[in-house]
Protein backbone atom coordinates (compact mmCIF):
# COMPACT_ATOMS: atom_id res chain seq x y z
CA UNK A 1 0.00 0.00 0.00
CA UNK A 2 2.76 2.16 0.62
CA UNK A 3 4.33 2.02 -2.46
CA UNK A 4 1.03 2.23 -4.32
CA UNK A 5 0.88 5.65 -2.63
CA UNK A 6 3.81 6.66 -3.22
CA UNK A 7 3.42 5.92 -6.90
CA UNK A 8 0.06 8.08 -7.08
CA UNK A 9 1.26 11.03 -4.64
CA UNK A 10 4.73 11.76 -5.33
CA UNK A 11 5.58 13.96 -2.63
CA UNK A 12 3.79 11.80 0.41
CA UNK A 13 5.99 10.95 3.10
CA UNK A 14 5.73 7.46 4.87
CA UNK A 15 4.97 7.43 8.66
CA UNK A 16 4.39 4.56 10.57
CA UNK A 17 2.50 1.14 9.17
CA UNK A 18 2.22 -1.71 11.47
CA UNK A 19 0.00 -4.70 11.40
CA UNK A 20 -2.61 -4.44 13.46
CA UNK A 21 -5.38 -7.15 15.43
CA UNK A 22 -7.73 -6.87 12.30
CA UNK A 23 -5.50 -5.91 9.38
CA UNK A 24 -2.52 -3.15 9.37
CA UNK A 25 -2.93 0.72 8.74
CA UNK A 26 -0.16 3.54 7.33
CA UNK A 27 0.10 6.91 7.81
CA UNK A 28 0.97 9.70 5.43
CA UNK A 29 1.85 13.13 5.13
CA UNK A 30 0.45 14.34 1.52
CA UNK A 31 -0.85 17.63 0.84
CA UNK A 32 -3.99 17.02 -0.61
CA UNK A 33 -6.42 15.14 1.59
CA UNK A 34 -7.65 11.18 0.62
CA UNK A 35 -10.81 10.92 0.01
CA UNK A 36 -13.13 7.12 0.94
CA UNK A 37 -13.45 7.01 -2.94
CA UNK A 38 -9.85 7.36 -3.54
CA UNK A 39 -9.15 4.14 -2.04
CA UNK A 40 -10.21 2.17 -4.94
CA UNK A 41 -7.54 3.61 -6.71
CA UNK A 42 -4.79 3.45 -4.38
CA UNK A 43 -6.51 -0.56 -4.37
CA UNK A 44 -6.42 -0.65 -8.46
CA UNK A 45 -2.45 -0.19 -8.09
CA UNK A 46 -1.53 -2.39 -5.17
CA UNK A 47 -3.25 -4.98 -7.31
CA UNK A 48 -0.73 -3.81 -10.16
CA UNK A 49 2.08 -4.01 -7.57
CA UNK A 50 0.95 -8.10 -6.47
CA UNK A 51 0.68 -9.10 -10.63
CA UNK A 52 4.61 -7.68 -10.51
CA UNK A 53 5.05 -10.35 -7.98
CA UNK A 54 8.58 -8.84 -7.24
CA UNK A 55 10.83 -10.25 -4.24
CA UNK A 56 10.96 -8.79 -1.00
CA UNK A 57 14.53 -8.55 0.32
CA UNK A 58 15.75 -7.75 3.68
CA UNK A 59 18.60 -5.75 3.89
CA UNK A 60 20.64 -5.59 7.30
CA UNK A 61 22.13 -1.62 7.46
CA UNK A 62 24.75 0.66 9.35
CA UNK A 63 22.16 3.51 10.77
CA UNK A 64 24.41 5.80 9.22
CA UNK A 65 23.87 4.17 5.97
CA UNK A 66 20.20 4.15 6.80
CA UNK A 67 20.04 7.75 7.41
CA UNK A 68 22.14 9.08 4.31
CA UNK A 69 19.28 6.64 2.31
CA UNK A 70 16.06 8.17 3.96
CA UNK A 71 17.29 11.66 3.97
CA UNK A 72 18.45 11.41 0.02
CA UNK A 73 14.56 9.76 -0.16
CA UNK A 74 13.45 13.03 2.14
CA UNK A 75 11.74 10.78 4.39
CA UNK A 76 11.81 13.12 7.46
CA UNK A 77 9.59 10.75 9.17
CA UNK A 78 12.03 7.65 8.88
CA UNK A 79 15.14 10.00 9.94
CA UNK A 80 13.31 10.61 13.01
CA UNK A 81 12.63 6.78 13.67
CA UNK A 82 15.67 5.33 12.98
CA UNK A 83 17.21 7.93 15.39
CA UNK A 84 14.97 6.58 18.17
CA UNK A 85 15.98 3.22 17.25
CA UNK A 86 18.58 0.76 19.47
CA UNK A 87 21.54 -0.79 18.12
CA UNK A 88 24.24 -0.13 15.48
CA UNK A 89 21.64 -1.26 12.87
CA UNK A 90 18.54 -1.21 11.10
CA UNK A 91 16.50 -3.78 8.51
CA UNK A 92 15.19 -2.58 5.55
CA UNK A 93 12.89 -3.94 2.91
CA UNK A 94 13.07 -3.78 -0.90
CA UNK A 95 11.00 -4.78 -3.43
CA UNK A 96 10.85 -3.42 -7.26
CA UNK A 97 11.64 0.29 -6.34
CA UNK A 98 10.61 0.64 -3.24
CA UNK A 99 12.27 0.63 0.18
CA UNK A 100 11.06 1.00 3.44
CA UNK A 101 12.67 1.05 7.25
CA UNK A 102 10.84 -2.51 8.52
CA UNK A 103 11.96 -4.77 10.84
CA UNK A 104 9.83 -7.41 9.42
CA UNK A 105 8.65 -10.45 8.74
CA UNK A 106 7.18 -10.30 5.20
CA UNK A 107 6.27 -12.13 2.89
CA UNK A 108 8.42 -13.64 0.31
CA UNK A 109 6.97 -11.96 -2.70
CA UNK A 110 4.31 -9.08 -3.55
CA UNK A 111 2.54 -12.26 -5.18
CA UNK A 112 2.09 -13.71 -2.30
CA UNK A 113 -0.21 -11.05 -1.11
CA UNK A 114 -3.74 -12.75 -1.55
CA UNK A 115 -7.21 -10.79 -1.21
CA UNK A 116 -6.92 -7.13 0.57
CA UNK A 117 -8.91 -4.02 1.47
CA UNK A 118 -8.56 -0.86 2.10
CA UNK A 119 -11.46 0.35 4.90
CA UNK A 120 -11.11 4.07 5.75
CA UNK A 121 -9.07 6.90 6.16
CA UNK A 122 -8.79 8.81 8.94
CA UNK A 123 -6.79 11.68 10.85
CA UNK A 124 -3.90 10.75 13.00
CA UNK A 125 -1.25 12.97 14.72
CA UNK A 126 2.68 12.08 14.64
CA UNK A 127 3.05 9.65 17.37
CA UNK A 128 -0.29 10.30 18.50
CA UNK A 129 1.04 13.68 19.86
CA UNK A 130 -1.44 16.66 19.68
CA UNK A 131 1.57 18.98 18.96
CA UNK A 132 2.73 17.25 16.08
CA UNK A 133 1.53 17.52 12.29
CA UNK A 134 -1.44 15.40 11.49
CA UNK A 135 -0.96 12.58 9.31
CA UNK A 136 -3.38 10.68 7.03
CA UNK A 137 -4.08 6.93 8.17
CA UNK A 138 -5.35 4.62 6.00
CA UNK A 139 -6.56 1.81 7.09
CA UNK A 140 -6.86 -2.32 5.11
CA UNK A 141 -7.22 -5.55 6.10
CA UNK A 142 -5.83 -9.14 4.11
CA UNK A 143 -6.92 -12.37 3.54
CA UNK A 144 -5.99 -15.85 2.32
CA UNK A 145 -9.30 -15.76 0.42
CA UNK A 146 -12.61 -13.69 -0.67
CA UNK A 147 -15.15 -16.00 1.46
CA UNK A 148 -12.81 -15.14 4.53
CA UNK A 149 -12.93 -11.09 3.73
CA UNK A 150 -16.04 -11.25 2.86
CA UNK A 151 -17.62 -12.51 6.59
CA UNK A 152 -14.80 -10.41 7.95
CA UNK A 153 -16.55 -6.82 6.25
CA UNK A 154 -20.22 -8.09 7.73
CA UNK A 155 -19.07 -7.84 10.92
CA UNK A 156 -17.45 -4.54 10.22
CA UNK A 157 -20.85 -3.77 8.76
CA UNK A 158 -22.19 -4.76 11.82
CA UNK A 159 -19.86 -3.57 14.46
CA UNK A 160 -21.02 0.13 12.59
CA UNK A 161 -24.36 -0.14 14.17
CA UNK A 162 -23.32 -0.89 17.06
CA UNK A 163 -20.75 1.09 17.53
CA UNK A 164 -20.46 2.66 21.93
CA UNK A 165 -20.19 5.93 20.43
CA UNK A 166 -22.92 6.13 18.16
CA UNK A 167 -25.27 4.35 20.75
CA UNK A 168 -24.42 6.53 23.71
CA UNK A 169 -25.52 9.37 22.39
CA UNK A 170 -28.53 7.37 20.46
CA UNK A 171 -29.31 6.07 23.85
CA UNK A 172 -28.24 9.81 26.35
CA UNK A 173 -26.09 7.43 28.15
CA UNK A 174 -22.70 9.65 28.13
CA UNK A 175 -20.62 11.84 26.49
CA UNK A 176 -17.48 13.71 26.25
CA UNK A 177 -17.08 17.07 26.34
CA UNK A 178 -13.68 18.92 24.48
CA UNK A 179 -14.30 21.94 26.93
CA UNK A 180 -13.75 19.34 29.61
CA UNK A 181 -11.29 17.60 28.47
CA UNK A 182 -10.53 14.67 26.00
CA UNK A 183 -10.49 10.99 26.99
CA UNK A 184 -13.04 11.82 29.72
CA UNK A 185 -16.69 10.24 30.41
CA UNK A 186 -19.38 12.48 31.40
CA UNK A 187 -22.31 10.06 32.05
CA UNK A 188 -25.82 11.47 31.67
CA UNK A 189 -28.49 9.92 34.23
CA UNK A 190 -29.11 6.96 31.92
CA UNK A 191 -25.77 5.74 31.85
CA UNK A 192 -24.90 6.62 35.39
CA UNK A 193 -28.07 4.53 36.29
CA UNK A 194 -26.64 1.38 34.14
CA UNK A 195 -23.42 1.89 35.90
CA UNK A 196 -24.76 2.07 39.21
CA UNK A 197 -26.91 -1.32 38.57
CA UNK A 198 -23.31 -2.55 37.73
CA UNK A 199 -21.36 -1.56 40.38
CA UNK A 200 -24.24 -2.54 42.90
CA UNK A 201 -23.82 -5.52 41.62
CA UNK A 202 -20.27 -6.48 41.16
CA UNK A 203 -19.97 -4.71 44.92
CA UNK A 204 -22.36 -7.39 46.46
CA UNK A 205 -20.77 -10.32 44.65
CA UNK A 206 -17.01 -9.06 46.56
CA UNK A 207 -18.44 -9.05 49.66
CA UNK A 208 -19.85 -12.21 48.97
CA UNK A 209 -16.57 -14.00 48.36
CA UNK A 210 -14.88 -12.52 51.50
CA UNK A 211 -13.38 -9.30 50.10
CA UNK A 212 -14.15 -6.34 52.62
CA UNK A 213 -14.59 -3.06 50.77
CA UNK A 214 -12.43 0.26 51.48
CA UNK A 215 -12.03 3.61 49.81
CA UNK A 216 -8.69 5.13 49.34
CA UNK A 217 -8.10 9.05 48.41
CA UNK A 218 -7.99 9.62 44.74
CA UNK A 219 -4.66 12.30 45.10
CA UNK A 220 -1.18 10.87 47.60
CA UNK A 221 1.91 12.69 47.80
CA UNK A 222 4.50 11.93 45.69
CA UNK A 223 6.60 9.68 48.17
CA UNK A 224 4.11 7.23 48.28
CA UNK A 225 4.52 6.82 43.98
CA UNK A 226 8.67 6.94 44.46
CA UNK A 227 8.62 3.79 46.94
CA UNK A 228 5.54 1.58 44.99
CA UNK A 229 8.18 2.66 42.04
CA UNK A 230 5.63 4.23 39.88
CA UNK A 231 7.37 7.63 39.59
CA UNK A 232 10.56 5.88 38.09
CA UNK A 233 8.08 3.50 35.62
CA UNK A 234 4.91 5.35 35.53
CA UNK A 235 5.35 8.79 35.62
CA UNK A 236 4.75 9.46 31.80
CA UNK A 237 1.17 8.40 32.52
CA UNK A 238 0.63 10.41 35.84
CA UNK A 239 -0.92 13.64 36.72
CA UNK A 240 1.63 15.34 39.01
CA UNK A 241 0.76 18.85 40.69
CA UNK A 242 2.36 20.79 43.77
CA UNK A 243 0.35 22.74 46.37
CA UNK A 244 2.18 24.30 49.19
CA UNK A 245 5.43 23.24 48.01
CA UNK A 246 4.52 19.54 48.29
CA UNK A 247 4.32 16.95 45.51
CA UNK A 248 1.04 15.26 45.15
CA UNK A 249 -0.05 12.64 42.28
CA UNK A 250 -3.46 11.62 41.03
CA UNK A 251 -3.56 8.14 41.72
CA UNK A 252 -3.60 5.82 38.24
CA UNK A 253 -3.60 2.86 40.68
CA UNK A 254 -5.18 1.96 43.81
CA UNK A 255 -2.41 -0.24 45.34
CA UNK A 256 -0.74 1.90 47.70
CA UNK A 257 -4.21 3.04 49.53
CA UNK A 258 -4.83 -0.71 49.74
CA UNK A 259 -1.09 -1.31 50.85
CA UNK A 260 -1.71 1.58 53.60
CA UNK A 261 -5.20 -0.52 55.21
CA UNK A 262 -2.93 -3.77 55.31
CA UNK A 263 0.14 -2.07 57.05
CA UNK A 264 -2.45 0.02 59.09
CA UNK A 265 -2.07 -3.27 61.82
CA UNK A 266 0.12 -5.64 62.41
CA UNK A 267 -0.81 -9.19 60.37
CA UNK A 268 -0.59 -12.89 61.48
CA UNK A 269 -0.89 -16.03 58.99
CA UNK A 270 -4.54 -16.17 60.32
CA UNK A 271 -5.33 -13.13 58.83
CA UNK A 272 -4.70 -14.39 54.86
CA UNK A 273 -5.51 -14.01 52.72
CA UNK A 274 -6.17 -10.69 53.32
CA UNK A 275 -8.95 -9.53 50.12
CA UNK A 276 -9.57 -5.47 50.04
CA UNK A 277 -11.79 -3.91 47.06
CA UNK A 278 -12.37 -0.74 46.16
CA UNK A 279 -14.16 0.60 43.09
CA UNK A 280 -11.45 2.83 41.83
CA UNK A 281 -11.27 5.74 39.99
CA UNK A 282 -7.91 6.13 38.38
CA UNK A 283 -6.33 8.53 35.76
CA UNK A 284 -3.69 7.80 33.25
CA UNK A 285 -2.48 10.12 30.94
CA UNK A 286 -2.45 8.60 27.57
CA UNK A 287 -2.17 10.04 24.09
CA UNK A 288 -4.68 12.15 22.77
CA UNK A 289 -4.20 9.97 19.57
CA UNK A 290 -4.97 6.85 21.22
CA UNK A 291 -8.21 8.04 23.36
CA UNK A 292 -11.39 5.72 21.58
CA UNK A 293 -14.61 6.30 22.88
CA UNK A 294 -15.19 4.47 26.46
CA UNK A 295 -12.26 2.05 25.71
CA UNK A 296 -9.62 4.00 25.85
CA UNK A 297 -10.03 6.77 28.09
CA UNK A 298 -7.71 9.03 30.64
CA UNK A 299 -10.44 8.80 33.84
CA UNK A 300 -11.81 5.46 34.73
CA UNK A 301 -12.95 3.64 37.71
CA UNK A 302 -11.76 -0.02 37.88
CA UNK A 303 -13.47 -2.66 40.23
CA UNK A 304 -10.10 -3.02 41.70
CA UNK A 305 -9.06 -5.59 44.40
CA UNK A 306 -5.79 -6.93 46.12
CA UNK A 307 -5.42 -9.89 47.82
CA UNK A 308 -1.92 -10.24 50.50
CA UNK A 309 -1.45 -13.85 51.06
CA UNK A 310 0.99 -16.80 51.80
CA UNK A 311 2.65 -18.49 48.99
CA UNK A 312 1.38 -21.44 49.02
CA UNK A 313 -2.40 -19.60 48.97
CA UNK A 314 -1.62 -18.20 45.35
CA UNK A 315 -2.91 -20.98 43.35
CA UNK A 316 -6.54 -21.49 45.33
CA UNK A 317 -6.58 -17.92 45.76
CA UNK A 318 -6.02 -17.20 41.48
CA UNK A 319 -8.32 -20.45 40.79
CA UNK A 320 -11.26 -18.32 42.94
CA UNK A 321 -10.21 -14.83 41.21
CA UNK A 322 -11.00 -17.20 37.55
CA UNK A 323 -14.31 -18.99 38.40
CA UNK A 324 -15.48 -15.05 39.63
CA UNK A 325 -14.86 -13.91 36.40
CA UNK A 326 -16.54 -16.97 34.49
CA UNK A 327 -19.62 -16.49 36.73
CA UNK A 328 -19.87 -12.45 36.71
CA UNK A 329 -19.11 -12.45 32.44
CA UNK A 330 -21.60 -14.99 32.16
CA UNK A 331 -24.59 -12.81 34.13
CA UNK A 332 -23.89 -10.21 31.90
CA UNK A 333 -24.30 -12.17 29.07
CA UNK A 334 -20.69 -13.57 27.84
CA UNK A 335 -19.93 -17.22 27.95
CA UNK A 336 -16.70 -16.83 25.38
CA UNK A 337 -13.62 -15.76 26.80
CA UNK A 338 -9.76 -16.12 25.73
CA UNK A 339 -6.84 -16.22 28.43
CA UNK A 340 -3.53 -14.95 28.17
CA UNK A 341 0.04 -15.09 30.18
CA UNK A 342 2.38 -11.96 30.25
CA UNK A 343 6.15 -12.42 31.40
CA UNK A 344 8.57 -10.15 32.55
CA UNK A 345 9.06 -7.00 30.96
CA UNK A 346 12.75 -5.03 30.23
CA UNK A 347 11.30 -2.06 32.56
CA UNK A 348 10.60 -3.89 36.07
CA UNK A 349 11.23 -4.20 39.62
CA UNK A 350 11.88 -7.57 41.48
CA UNK A 351 14.09 -10.13 41.38
CA UNK A 352 15.11 -13.03 38.92
CA UNK A 353 13.73 -15.60 41.12
CA UNK A 354 10.73 -14.30 42.03
CA UNK A 355 9.56 -13.37 38.63
CA UNK A 356 10.22 -17.10 37.72
CA UNK A 357 8.37 -18.33 41.20
CA UNK A 358 5.38 -15.91 40.18
CA UNK A 359 4.99 -16.90 36.73
CA UNK A 360 5.30 -20.57 37.45
CA UNK A 361 2.42 -20.46 40.10
CA UNK A 362 0.22 -18.43 37.45
CA UNK A 363 0.91 -20.84 35.04
CA UNK A 364 0.99 -24.09 36.89
CA UNK A 365 -3.10 -23.10 37.82
CA UNK A 366 -4.08 -22.74 34.27
CA UNK A 367 -2.74 -26.03 33.54
CA UNK A 368 -4.11 -27.19 36.28
CA UNK A 369 -7.70 -25.72 35.64
CA UNK A 370 -6.91 -27.07 32.00
CA UNK A 371 -7.94 -23.57 30.70
CA UNK A 372 -6.23 -23.18 27.40
CA UNK A 373 -3.63 -19.37 27.30
CA UNK A 374 -0.62 -17.93 24.83
CA UNK A 375 2.03 -16.04 26.13
CA UNK A 376 2.64 -12.58 25.93
CA UNK A 377 6.64 -12.30 26.28
CA UNK A 378 7.72 -9.38 27.96
CA UNK A 379 4.17 -8.20 28.52
CA UNK A 380 3.69 -8.16 32.38
CA UNK A 381 3.12 -5.31 34.82
CA UNK A 382 6.63 -3.55 35.97
CA UNK A 383 5.90 -5.18 39.23
CA UNK A 384 4.67 -8.99 37.97
CA UNK A 385 3.44 -11.71 35.72
CA UNK A 386 -0.23 -11.26 34.85
CA UNK A 387 -2.82 -13.29 33.47
CA UNK A 388 -5.73 -11.98 31.29
CA UNK A 389 -8.73 -12.33 30.55
CA UNK A 390 -10.60 -11.30 27.35
CA UNK A 391 -14.24 -11.38 27.28
CA UNK A 392 -15.94 -12.32 23.45
CA UNK A 393 -18.91 -10.51 22.38
CA UNK A 394 -21.68 -11.53 20.20
CA UNK A 395 -19.73 -10.82 16.69
CA UNK A 396 -16.52 -12.71 18.19
CA UNK A 397 -14.79 -9.80 18.98
CA UNK A 398 -12.28 -9.70 21.70
CA UNK A 399 -12.38 -6.80 25.05
CA UNK A 400 -9.73 -6.88 27.46
CA UNK A 401 -11.66 -6.88 30.77
CA UNK A 402 -10.36 -9.37 33.75
CA UNK A 403 -6.29 -9.47 34.94
CA UNK A 404 -4.34 -11.22 37.46
CA UNK A 405 -1.15 -9.89 39.04
CA UNK A 406 1.18 -11.66 40.76
CA UNK A 407 3.44 -9.76 42.57
CA UNK A 408 6.46 -9.82 45.33
CA UNK A 409 7.68 -6.52 44.23
CA UNK A 410 5.59 -3.96 46.44
CA UNK A 411 5.39 -6.02 49.18
CA UNK A 412 9.02 -5.67 49.54
CA UNK A 413 9.46 -1.87 48.41
CA UNK A 414 6.57 -1.30 51.28
CA UNK A 415 8.02 -4.04 53.67
CA UNK A 416 5.14 -5.52 54.31
CA UNK A 417 4.64 -8.33 56.87
CA UNK A 418 2.91 -11.14 58.58
CA UNK A 419 3.74 -13.71 61.70
CA UNK A 420 4.07 -16.96 60.49
CA UNK A 421 2.97 -19.64 62.27
CA UNK A 422 6.85 -20.43 64.40
CA UNK A 423 6.41 -16.24 64.96
CA UNK A 424 8.78 -15.00 62.38
CA UNK A 425 8.18 -12.37 60.31
CA UNK A 426 7.94 -13.23 56.47
CA UNK A 427 6.98 -11.20 53.65
CA UNK A 428 3.17 -11.85 52.17
CA UNK A 429 2.60 -11.92 48.26
CA UNK A 430 0.35 -9.18 46.79
CA UNK A 431 -2.42 -10.51 44.15
CA UNK A 432 -4.07 -7.76 42.01
CA UNK A 433 -6.88 -8.39 40.33
CA UNK A 434 -9.77 -6.45 38.46
CA UNK A 435 -12.83 -8.64 37.37
CA UNK A 436 -15.02 -6.18 34.91
CA UNK A 437 -11.67 -3.97 34.33
CA UNK A 438 -12.52 -0.97 33.46
CA UNK A 439 -16.35 -0.14 34.27
CA UNK A 440 -15.48 2.73 31.54
CA UNK A 441 -14.56 0.01 28.86
CA UNK A 442 -16.74 -3.18 30.13
CA UNK A 443 -20.13 -0.88 29.43
CA UNK A 444 -18.26 0.03 25.99
CA UNK A 445 -18.23 -4.08 25.34
CA UNK A 446 -21.95 -4.35 27.00
CA UNK A 447 -23.25 -1.95 24.65
CA UNK A 448 -22.05 -3.16 21.97
CA UNK A 449 -22.21 -6.82 22.73
CA UNK A 450 -26.39 -5.85 23.30
CA UNK A 451 -26.42 -3.07 20.13
CA UNK A 452 -27.75 -1.18 22.97
CA UNK A 453 -30.53 -3.88 24.13
CA UNK A 454 -30.11 -4.27 27.33
CA UNK A 455 -31.71 -7.54 29.18
CA UNK A 456 -34.12 -5.88 31.71
CA UNK A 457 -32.06 -5.79 34.69
CA UNK A 458 -29.44 -3.78 33.08
CA UNK A 459 -32.32 -1.14 30.90
CA UNK A 460 -31.95 2.22 32.55
CA UNK A 461 -35.45 2.55 31.63
CA UNK A 462 -37.57 -0.88 32.40
CA UNK A 463 -40.75 0.01 31.47
CA UNK A 464 -42.62 2.74 29.40
CA UNK A 465 -46.22 3.60 30.92
CA UNK A 466 -48.40 4.95 28.13
CA UNK A 467 -51.84 6.48 28.80
CA UNK A 468 -54.00 6.25 25.56
CA UNK A 469 -55.41 9.44 26.07
CA UNK A 470 -55.07 11.97 28.98
CA UNK A 471 -57.87 10.98 30.61
CA UNK A 472 -55.57 7.93 31.79
CA UNK A 473 -52.69 10.18 33.35
CA UNK A 474 -53.27 9.54 36.80
CA UNK A 475 -54.18 6.03 36.48
CA UNK A 476 -50.61 5.94 34.70
CA UNK A 477 -48.54 7.78 37.24
CA UNK A 478 -49.96 5.91 39.82
CA UNK A 479 -48.89 2.54 37.90
CA UNK A 480 -45.27 4.31 37.62
CA UNK A 481 -45.62 4.77 41.15
CA UNK A 482 -45.93 1.22 42.49
CA UNK A 483 -43.28 0.12 40.26
CA UNK A 484 -40.93 2.83 41.93
CA UNK A 485 -41.73 1.55 44.68
CA UNK A 486 -40.63 -2.08 43.92
CA UNK A 487 -37.65 -0.68 42.54
CA UNK A 488 -38.64 -1.03 38.96
CA UNK A 489 -37.45 1.38 37.10
CA UNK A 490 -40.62 3.19 35.15
CA UNK A 491 -41.78 6.38 33.37
CA UNK A 492 -44.75 7.48 32.16
CA UNK A 493 -45.66 9.00 28.79
CA UNK A 494 -47.66 11.65 29.34
CA UNK A 495 -47.39 14.09 26.38
CA UNK A 496 -50.04 14.89 24.10
CA UNK A 497 -49.26 12.95 21.41
CA UNK A 498 -50.68 10.26 19.55
CA UNK A 499 -50.37 6.52 20.92
CA UNK A 500 -48.49 5.08 18.22
CA UNK A 501 -46.50 7.67 17.83
CA UNK A 502 -45.50 7.42 21.53
CA UNK A 503 -44.45 3.62 21.10
CA UNK A 504 -42.72 4.36 17.87
CA UNK A 505 -40.51 6.24 19.85
CA UNK A 506 -40.33 4.46 23.66
CA UNK A 507 -39.34 1.47 21.01
CA UNK A 508 -36.45 3.22 19.76
CA UNK A 509 -35.19 3.92 22.89
CA UNK A 510 -34.87 0.65 23.36
CA UNK A 511 -37.36 0.63 26.31
CA UNK A 512 -38.08 -3.37 27.16
CA UNK A 513 -41.48 -3.03 27.72
CA UNK A 514 -44.46 -0.70 26.90
CA UNK A 515 -47.73 -0.54 29.38
CA UNK A 516 -50.39 0.48 27.50
CA UNK A 517 -53.37 1.90 29.18
CA UNK A 518 -56.77 2.67 28.11
CA UNK A 519 -60.28 3.68 29.53
CA UNK A 520 -60.61 -0.66 30.05
CA UNK A 521 -57.37 -1.03 31.60
CA UNK A 522 -57.89 1.97 33.56
CA UNK A 523 -61.41 0.75 35.14
CA UNK A 524 -60.41 -2.67 35.37
CA UNK A 525 -57.05 -2.80 37.42
CA UNK A 526 -55.21 -3.77 33.86
CA UNK A 527 -52.28 -3.02 31.30
CA UNK A 528 -51.72 -4.08 27.99
CA UNK A 529 -48.56 -4.94 28.13
CA UNK A 530 -46.04 -4.88 25.05
CA UNK A 531 -42.48 -6.07 24.74
CA UNK A 532 -39.50 -4.63 22.76
CA UNK A 533 -38.26 -8.51 21.67
CA UNK A 534 -41.89 -10.22 21.63
CA UNK A 535 -44.05 -7.84 20.42
CA UNK A 536 -48.02 -7.56 21.64
CA UNK A 537 -48.66 -9.73 24.77
CA UNK A 538 -51.74 -8.59 26.05
CA UNK A 539 -54.13 -7.42 28.75
CA UNK A 540 -53.32 -8.46 32.02
CA UNK A 541 -54.09 -7.55 35.18
CA UNK A 542 -51.97 -5.27 37.01
CA UNK A 543 -50.14 -7.90 39.41
CA UNK A 544 -49.90 -10.47 36.80
CA UNK A 545 -47.62 -7.66 35.13
CA UNK A 546 -45.48 -6.78 37.71
CA UNK A 547 -44.76 -9.98 38.80
CA UNK A 548 -43.62 -10.62 35.42
CA UNK A 549 -41.26 -7.85 35.45
CA UNK A 550 -40.12 -8.57 39.30
CA UNK A 551 -39.30 -12.62 38.21
CA UNK A 552 -37.34 -11.25 34.65
CA UNK A 553 -35.17 -8.68 36.58
CA UNK A 554 -34.67 -11.47 39.54
CA UNK A 555 -33.56 -13.87 36.76
CA UNK A 556 -31.18 -11.42 35.01
CA UNK A 557 -32.67 -12.76 32.21
CA UNK A 558 -29.47 -12.03 29.08
ZN1 LIG B 1 -2.77 -2.93 42.11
Amino acid sequence: MAEAVKRLYPKAKLGIGPAISDGFYYDFDIDEPIKPEDLAKIEQEMKKIVKENSEFARQEIPKKEAKSLFTKLGEKYKLELIEGLKGVSVSVYRHGNFVDLCKGPHVARTGDVKVFKLLSVAGAYWRGIETNPMLQRIYGTAFENKPELDKFLKIIEEAKKRDHRILGKKLDLFSFNAEMGAGLVLYHPKGAILRTIIEDYIKREHIKRGYQPVISPHILKSDIWVQSGHYEYYKENMYIFKIENKEFAVKPMNCPGHILVYKSHKRSYRDLPFRLFELGSVYRHEKSGVLHGLLRVRGFTQDDAHIFCLKEQIEEEVVGIIDFVKETLKVFGFDKYTVELSTRPKESIGADEEWKEATEALKNTLKNKKIPFEINEGEGAFYGPKIDIKLKDALGREWQCATIQCDFALPERFKLKYTSKDGKEEKPIMLHRVILGSMERFLGALIEHYAGNFPLWLAPVQVAVIPITSKQNDYAENLTRLMAEKDMRAITDTRDEKMQKKIRERELEKIPYLAIVGEREAKDDKVSLRSKSKGNIGEMPVEKFLSIIEEEIKNKKT
